[in-house]
């Protein structure tokens, strides 16, 4: 059997492609935070997770600029050896004290945080517990550790309790939930999850990816919740509100130095470049100084919510600037990505595995620096959209 039979015999894409339906991979030409533009087609940017804008920020470009002339371009080799800078020391210390945690850890991306961090936790012994929503990182992180997979029905600290009761008493548990789901905006239920979880002695992880810079006035989904000091870890990634490439971890100084020493996807892969370390330090430095751009990007979710709401479509349960538009079918989910595009709104079809069946959305999100007169202009083209194809 030739392992390459399965390539030649994908033609999903290709079919996609063909037909003018095919949504990933959109090559774009330029970006400038709120607008895009692909072979000369102006959009606006209703599919990123650059939330409070930081990208395109002054201060942001100019502390890249002074690491890449100062330190060059890449650190060329791991955290571990030879790629340690002191900038990424002091980033960690910033991290540390912004999420309210003794230590943090910096890593490459946010995917390598979660797959370093589980599975250098979880041993053979222990048991990892998910939630159905969870990211695929941490599905993935979950893989790699040797210990036992368990997932438990989306936000439901009772099924949560099902699976943890199931457990031998001697057996290791570390729960780890999004703190803002991804697809859907929803918050994770931290108040119910952190008391069954401490029923059992488990260890609580939140992956605050899409809540650093938006949720409890940009601390994360712990802070929001006023429950920093009852989750065991704090991970979260660069890429989103702080503008880089990068991702971390913070907890307690014992946990973090174990992981620093058994993390594989941190020893052995290289360290964040001196830009993307410097980057996205200015931006902690400006999302700590400047609160009002998380007051707005919150503001933006809200007003999209509203907009989308009295439209008559079906936004799940956001409570965040990432807004869903839940379709419910692949096939009108990615006309209405197709039609809206074409109409200068770029957003992001997400079908399943990405989100259960029945749930296919169109994945919408804000940021703080869009103006009101674009999100308007959203709201008018999506209504139309939505009539169009009798979502609304
Ligand atoms: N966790 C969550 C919840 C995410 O949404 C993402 C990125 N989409 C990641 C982790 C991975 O982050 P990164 O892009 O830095 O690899």
């Amino acid at each position: 059997m030739d392992i390459f039979r399965k390539c030649f015999e994908y033609t999903t894409a290709k079919e996609a492609i063909a037909q003018g339906y095919y949504p990933y991979f959109i090559p774009l030409a330029e970006s400038e935070g709120t607008e895009v533009v692909y072979k000369g087609h102006r959009l606006i940017m209703c599919g990123s997770n650059n939330y409070l804008g930081l990208t395109t920020h002054p201060k942001v470009k100019e502390a890249a600029c002074a690491a890449l002339e100062r330190f060059g371009t890449s650190c060329t080799g791991s955290r571990f050896l030879n790629g340690t800078l002191e900038m990424h020391e002091e980033l960690e210390r910033e991290l540390a004290r912004y999420v309210g945690k003794p230590a943090a850890l910096v890593f490459s991306t946010g995917m390598q945080t979660n797959l370093g961090v589980i599975s250098s936790l979880v041993s053979r012994a222990d048991a990892v517990i998910l939630d159905k929503e969870d990211h695929a990182s941490i599905v993935d992180g979950a893989r790699l550790g040797y210990g036992r997979m368990l997932r438990y029905r989306h936000n439901n600290a009772e099924d949560m309790r099902r699976l943890l009761r199931g457990l031998p008493d001697d057996t290791g548990r570390l729960i780890v939930v999004d703190g803002v789901f991804s697809m859907e905006g929803d918050l994770a239920d931290l108040p119910k999850l952190l008391d069954v979880s401490e029923e059992f002695g488990a260890r609580f992880m939140v992956d605050d990816a899409h809540g650093i810079g938006v949720t409890g006035r940009g601390r994360g989904t712990a802070a929001h919740y006023g429950l920093t000091d009852r989750v065991d870890l704090i991970m979260s990634t660069f890429s989103k509100s702080l503008a880089s490439l990068g991702g971390f971890v913070a907890g307690e100084e014992d946990v973090i130095g174990y992981i620093k020493h058994h993390a594989r996807a941190l020893i052995f892969s290289a360290s964040p470049t001196p830009a993307s370390t410097a980057s996205a330090l200015a931006a902690l430095r400006i999302m700590e100084a400047e609160p009002e751009r998380v007051d707005r990007v919150i503001a933006h979710g809200e007003y999209m919510r509203a907009g989308l709401r009295a439209l008559g479509f079906n936004i799940g349960n956001s409570v965040t600037p990432i807004v869903p538009i839940v379709v419910g079918d692949d096939q009108a989910t990615f006309a209405a990505w197709r039609m809206l595009f074409d109409s200068g709104v770029f957003v992001n079809p997400v079908i399943s595995p990405a989100v259960s069946p029945g749930r296919q959305l169109l994945r919408t999100s804000y940021m703080s620096t869009h103006t009101t007169e674009q999100l308007d202009r959203v709201l008018d083209i999506v209504g139309q959209v939505g009539r169009r194809l009798g979502l609304i």
